[in-house]
């Protein structure tokens, strides 16, 4: 299958799109957005430092016909799902999104429903465009870096006046290896402070369901699970949060995932490895305790 990469240089994200690229057929072709060195070797490689979907497509839509790709694989951010939605209208183009494995013969999965099912597609004919979901696909290390080749697009339609970082403490969610996540079983925004705490004593960070970023306790940064980040660490502590499937979508790869919930019957406990039936509020600062004496 001859494929092409779009993605901003973040060699994680193109690292897994190369995994994906791979299961196709060989290495594939990279279009890399942004300005900086372009990560790893590709059979060809085109840098383009325009990061705007609206002011790419018509651009990368006349590359993919030109040069006869088969398969687009973008990664389901906010602007791959830009991209892959505007170059399927623009070539008529079947656009599968949040795409979670994919085989050789171009049969590909995705959830449905908030993740509770599985739907299996059988792609025909070509280009097809796929988002692939962060973190279900081991990212390929990426050696060396390559020269590749300018790509440039004319007459933008949109222009960026400025981009301003939003400022997290510690950790960054995405890179965590443990992370602490409050529900809407916290109470209070002023209640997190204790997982705050928690997460530094371990080098985590500290994310939040859905549930905690609607009543204003924790920011939309912090939000886990299908229509927020998508984590896959090493231990996630799910406190005060039910276990809607919409949160579980963004912990499917988490590797150990401990709950504390007072309710015995909440769904967290069927993802769980460990469970605490217990009010938060007498474990948090026994585990906190606990730690500080470790240290
Ligand atoms: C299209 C769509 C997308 C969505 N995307 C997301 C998403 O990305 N992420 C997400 O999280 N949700 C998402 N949701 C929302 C999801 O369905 C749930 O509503 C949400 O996850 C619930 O948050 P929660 O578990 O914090 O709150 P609740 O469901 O209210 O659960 C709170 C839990 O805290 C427990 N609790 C209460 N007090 C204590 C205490 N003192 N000690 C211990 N436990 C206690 C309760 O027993 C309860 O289980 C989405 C929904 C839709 C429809």
């Amino acid at each position: 299958m001859k494929t092409l990469i779009i993605e901003k240089i973040e060699p994680k994200r193109i690292g897994e799109l190369v995994t994906v690229g791979r299961i196709l057929g060989e290495t594939p072709d990279l279009l890399a957005l942004g300005e900086g060195e372009v990560p790893g070797t590709y059979p060809r490689a085109y840098q383009c430092p325009e990061t705007i979907a609206a002011n790419l497509v018509d651009g990368v839509a006349d590359l993919i016909q030109r040069d006869g790709y088969q398969v687009v694989l973008l990664s389901a951010t906010t602007l791959g799902s830009e991209i892959a939605g505007r170059l399927g209208a623009r070539l008529k183009a079947p656009v599968l999104s949040e795409v979670i494995e994919v085989k050789p013969d171009m049969t590909v999965k995705r959830p449905l429903y908030g993740g509770k099912a599985v739907a299996e597609y059988k792609i025909q004919g070509n280009p097809v465009i796929l988002t692939i979901r962060r973190k279900y696909f081991e990212p390929a290390p990426l050696e060396g870096t390559t020269a590749a080749a300018v790509f440039n697009v004319e007459s933008p339609s949109v222009v960026l006046l400025s981009e301003e970082q939003v400022q997290t403490q510690g950790v960054r969610l995405e890179d965590a290896e443990i992370i602490v996540s409050g529900g809407r079983g916290m109470g209070s925004a002023d209640n997190f402070e204790v997982l705050r705490e928690m997460a530094g004593l371990l080098r985590g960070a500290v994310g939040a369901s859905r549930g905690a970023v609607d009543e204003g306790w924790a920011s939309q940064t912090m939000q886990v699970g299908q229509t927020g980040n998508i984590v896959a660490p090493a231990v996630y502590f799910a406190v005060g949060i039910s276990g809607a499937s919409q949160h579980l979508a963004g912990i499917a790869n988490a590797k150990c995932v401990v709950a504390v919930n007072k309710d015995e019957e909440a769904n967290i406990f069927k993802r769980a490895r460990f469970g605490v039936v217990c009010d938060y509020h007498k474990f948090i600062p026994a585990l906190i305790q606990a730690l500080r004496e470790e240290q």
